[in-house]
């Protein structure tokens, strides 16, 4: 098992190293040691609670499972969970997924109401003939699945709301905030995580409460499976974060890891699919943030970004403090997103 150092050195070394074949990939059943990747500075959190899986020795999918359910509930962060900030009525509606290498999946979107989406996500991949349920629909599947029904929305959120209203003003393009990090854990975004379980199986799950003052009804990528997350086992897995509507467009996570299949490191996959988004939307890439972030079935990882600013963690058998965020790269390095 390499150490921590040693992995990220190598993970460096080899995001610049030649394209590998994509027979390589599905061999290495056995993989490189477990492991989990997480966006944001909250990652952090996240990691060490789908480590307690992991380093038991439990699934992937337990895991990604273990490390949403922490955002989505023991962390107050405006964007990811209980405290999320509203959409345009003063609804606080939450999206998430889930998937697993083996293409299984469940999502839902637009749910009011329950603390935990992302167990309704895998609830709806293991107990219903559906991958996504949307709205009313999806709560009233989550309440026949035992879920209770508890009001999300904190005083906070609300006056952030009020505030919001006085100027009516919806431009994800600002996200003014991420000037302070890495820094204020408030401030982030979408919670998404990748891990690698000691048998080499792979899985995935993403969680947030999308964009504040959204439309009512919007939904945003991160339960979109091929958007917000994919993961195939015969490859590797990626996530994102930043204004889904570009990774909509672009099946984004999908595309990292089928770049991922034609060879590429982590890092050169996400950075192609950025490249993507520029070549597409060249002028509103300048004004939105976009990230990705991936891992191949050799557990190696790689992330980028339109703008500076995106950080990620990481978290295998290592010991001690796993608290180092890794800055991931970007096109636009000098823009102050
Ligand atoms: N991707 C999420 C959405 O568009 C939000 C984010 O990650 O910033 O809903």
């Amino acid at each position: 098992m390499q150490n921590r150092r040693e992995f990220l050195r190598n993970s460096a070394l080899l995001a610049g190293a030649a394209a590998l074949p994509s027979a390589a990939f599905g061999a290495n059943k056995a993989g490189g040691g477990a492991r989990v990747v997480s966006t944001w500075d909250f990652g952090i959190g996240a990691n060490a609670a789908a480590w307690k899986v992991l380093g038991a020795g439990g699934s992937a999918l337990d895991a990604v499972e273990a490390g949403a359910r922490w955002a989505e509930s023991d962390l107050c962060n405006s964007t990811v969970g209980h405290c999320g900030n509203p959409d345009r009525d003063g609804v606080l509606t939450l999206d998430a997924s889930i998937m697993d290498g083996d293409g299984r999946c469940g999502a839902v979107a637009a749910i009011e109401d329950i603390l935990h989406p992302v167990s309704v996500a895998r609830a709806v991949m293991e107990k219903s003939p559906h991958v996504l349920l949307v709205g009313a629909g999806a709560q009233q599947f989550a309440l026949e699945q035992g879920f209770e029904k508890t009001p999300l929305l904190t005083d906070t959120a609300k006056q952030a709301w009020e505030e919001w209203k006085k100027t009516s003003q919806y431009a994800p393009q600002i996200n003014v905030e991420r000037s302070k990090i890495p820094g204020n854990k408030e401030n982030h975004d979408t919670l998404g995580i990748l891990a690698m379980d000691a048998n080499g199986n792979l899985a995935g799950a993403c969680t947030t409460s999308g964009m504040a003052w959204k439309l009512h009804g919007r939904v945003g990528d991160s339960p979109i499976v091929g958007a917000g997350l994919y993961v195939d086992n015969e490859v590797g897995g990626a996530t994102a974060s930043g204004v889904g509507e570009e990774m909509i467009r672009n099946a984004a996570s999908f595309l990292v890891v089928e770049l991922m299949r034609q060879g590429r490191t982590p890092l050169d996959a996400c950075r192609e699919a950025i490249a993507r988004v520029v070549h597409k939307r060249p002028q509103a890439s300048k004004e939105v943030q976009v990230c990705f972030l991936a891992m191949n079935k050799r557990g190696e990882v790689g992330g980028f970004a339109l703008h500076k600013g995106f950080v990620y963690a990481m978290q295998d058998a290592t010991p001690g403090p796993h608290d180092k965020l890794i800055d991931a790269g970007s096109v636009y390095s000098t823009t102050q997103i």
